[in-house]
């Protein structure tokens, strides 16, 4: 067997070695915490549940469906974007389902690039954004994300080569692994940016309604002029305990999203008719309140790790969205993989190393919020005990 020169390329799983560690101390009767995957632990809202109850047993669900997607699913989702973002979309022309945020930045990489085009890539962010330039036999240019600039890029530091190249670039806030939002100004000046270098701009909307303290994280496409330039790919995931749904959709652009209804149909068959129906649900402005008192969750939460991280001397700043906690390695330890590795050793807690999200997420680790209470609270315990 000899696989594809392109799947050779792809870095090895950062997280395998970790992952053989973990599975040697259970198997050594630890009491493995891990705080390293993304993943809501609670069920997904009962709404949502009880709308894909009735959809499922409805026959006219079980065929194939349209990549195009449902006019209701469509239509949900301009009725959102207006309802939320204050953004106008033509349901026709402006919107399409994904089956999960992942393809559509996949395949986007795949409509979009050729060998000898780049795209440009927040650092550190979601694999995909160098994953799939990689696979499709194209490259990636990082754009480190300044934790002196909010976590924005710095786009003047960007060659004028690299500029001319780029077909595509990926951000997203609130972002992961950082849990900043957006800086002021940032979505303005990409756009500025997109428009003179004629690049597309793919933001990437996992955590819009995951935030804190008030704060209300806005759409890219609420800026002026993103829709000439950009696509935003907003996921279900997160914000409504979806991940394993798979529901999610591509707004903006429409001839962006004509090529990826274009590339989808020699690919897939759509995403599954009663998990639109899921999606329409979800969307309604009856979970508004679900969506909230989740959130107010992950706020406990969010407190109850930052204090036992300022308590055992890691400078730590609370996010305003995510969820995840990003915080500074402890001086002494020579990467952030040493340091998780440190903290699996000693207490059992298994937290992410920074540098598995990219070069400029080294110095760093990340902790997730998507543990229980009590779990979340023994694990910061033994991390606030270890100094
Ligand atoms: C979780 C996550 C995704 C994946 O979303 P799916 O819709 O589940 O594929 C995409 N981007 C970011 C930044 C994420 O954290």
């Amino acid at each position: 067997m000899r696989p594809s020169k392109r799947l050779s390329l792809i870095p090895p799983y950062l997280f395998a070695q970790l992952e053989r560690k973990i599975a040697d101390k259970k198997a050594a009767g630890v009491d493995v915490i891990s705080l390293g995957i993304g993943d809501p632990d609670t069920p997904t809202y009962p709404p949502i549940v009880a709308a894909a109850q009735t959809a499922v047993a409805d026959p006219s669900t079980h065929q194939y469906p349209s990549n195009r997607g449902r006019t209701d699913f469509r239509e949900a989702v301009a009725a959102f974007y207006a309802r939320r973002f204050g953004v106008t979309l033509d349901a026709e022309t402006e919107v399409m389902p994904a089956i999960g945020a992942k393809e559509c930045i996949f395949n986007l990489s795949l409509a979009f690039l050729d060998p000898e085009d780049v795209a440009l890539a927040s650092d550190p962010g979601y694999p995909v954004y160098t994953g799939g330039p990689t696979l499709v036999g194209a490259s990636s240019v990082l754009m480190p994300l300044v934790p002196s600039l909010g976590f924005a890029p710095d786009l003047d530091a960007i060659s004028a080569e690299d500029a001319a190249r780029a077909k595509l670039m990926f951000l997203n806030y609130p972002n992961n692994p950082t849990g900043a939002v957006v800086p002021d100004g940032l979505f303005e000046r990409v756009v500025a940016f997109a428009r003179e270098h004629d690049i597309l701009v793919v933001h990437d909307n996992a955590y819009s309604e995951t935030t804190y303290d008030g704060y209300v994280a806005p759409s890219f496409l609420a800026t002026p002029g993103a829709k000439e330039v950009g696509v935003e790919v907003f996921s279900l995931s997160k914000g409504y305990n979806m991940t394993g749904w798979r529901c999610a959709f591509i707004t903006g652009n429409a001839d962006a999203i004509a090529q990826y209804w274009r590339l989808k149909s020699n690919i897939d068959s759509g995403l599954f008719e009663a998990v639109q129906l899921a999606g329409v649900a979800a969307l309604d402005p009856s979970v508004d309140a679900e969506v909230a008192a989740m959130n107010d969750v992950y706020k406990r939460r969010r407190d109850l790790v930052c204090d036992a991280l300022r308590a055992a001397g890691v400078d730590v700043t609370p996010p305003k969205g995510t969820i995840y906690v990003w915080a500074p390695v402890p001086a002494g330890y020579e990467s952030a993989a040493a340091y998780c590795e440190h903290v699996l050793e000693e207490t059992g807690v298994v937290v992410s190393p920074g540098g598995a999200y990219g070069a400029s997420g080294e110095g760093f680790f990340r902790i997730s919020l998507t543990t229980p209470d009590e779990r979340l609270l023994e694990a910061v315990e033994r991390i606030r005990q270890l100094g």
